[in-house]
């Protein structure tokens, strides 16, 4: 028998599915690539702040289906099941297998309609860790090493996503900004 969905599954989550923030939980060869840019950055003088680095698949299990089932976009008995997540979607009737999920999405604090018209992803970039959030930031102008040792000058940008020059020195790395989301690189860009 699993527990039914609920707040429980969110104190469960946060002691059981946690993100995290570290790079060595990346998987190679995004990990050594990631290692290799900070490193420069930091050389040139650069503050790097790391957010979210791997995340938790079964975390995202968690936000993916509770969302779903707490808007109406599938019934309860429709969610996928998920080895180590022993969750009972379904309490037998819709009323309280909604409001199961609706205690899910407010204790996840996730983004619903209209913030959000999109269930969280059960697939991404960064749970299979190659993806990383970071905020990068300097004053002025920066001399970064790309890759092969060669120095650019990088002049610092409010709008991460319109420093095409750091996106480059990035990409001689492996490791490619998302431009349509100021902390996210990651291994193919998106
Ligand atoms: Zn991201």
């Amino acid at each position: 028998m699993g527990t039914k969905s609920g707040s429980y599954w969110v104190t469960w989550a946060d002691g059981h599915a946690k993100n995290s923030e570290s790079v060595d939980d990346l998987a190679e060869p995004f990990k050594t690539n990631v290692k290799a840019y900070i490193k420069a950055l930091k050389d040139a003088g650069a503050k790097v702040e790391i957010d979210t680095t791997k995340r938790s698949d079964k975390r995202a299990y968690l936000f993916h289906w509770s969302w779903k089932i707490s808007l109406d976009k599938c019934k309860a008995s429709d969610a996928e099941k998920m080895i180590g997540v022993d969750i009972e979607w379904d309490h037998g009737n819709d009323a309280e297998s909604k409001k199961g999920a609706e205690e899910m999405v407010s204790g996840f604090g996730l983004a619903i309609p209209p913030r959000s018209n999109q269930a969280p992803a059960l697939t991404s970039n960064h749970i299979s860790g190659k993806a990383i959030d970071m905020t990068i930031t300097w004053t002025g102008t920066i001399k970064v090493k790309n890759k092969t040792g060669v120095e650019v000058s990088v002049p610092f940008k409010a709008n991460v996503d319109q420093n095409t020059v750091l996106h480059n020195v990035g990409a001689t790395y492996g490791v490619k900004k998302l431009k349509n989301d100021a902390p996210h690189w990651s291994l193919t860009g998106h």
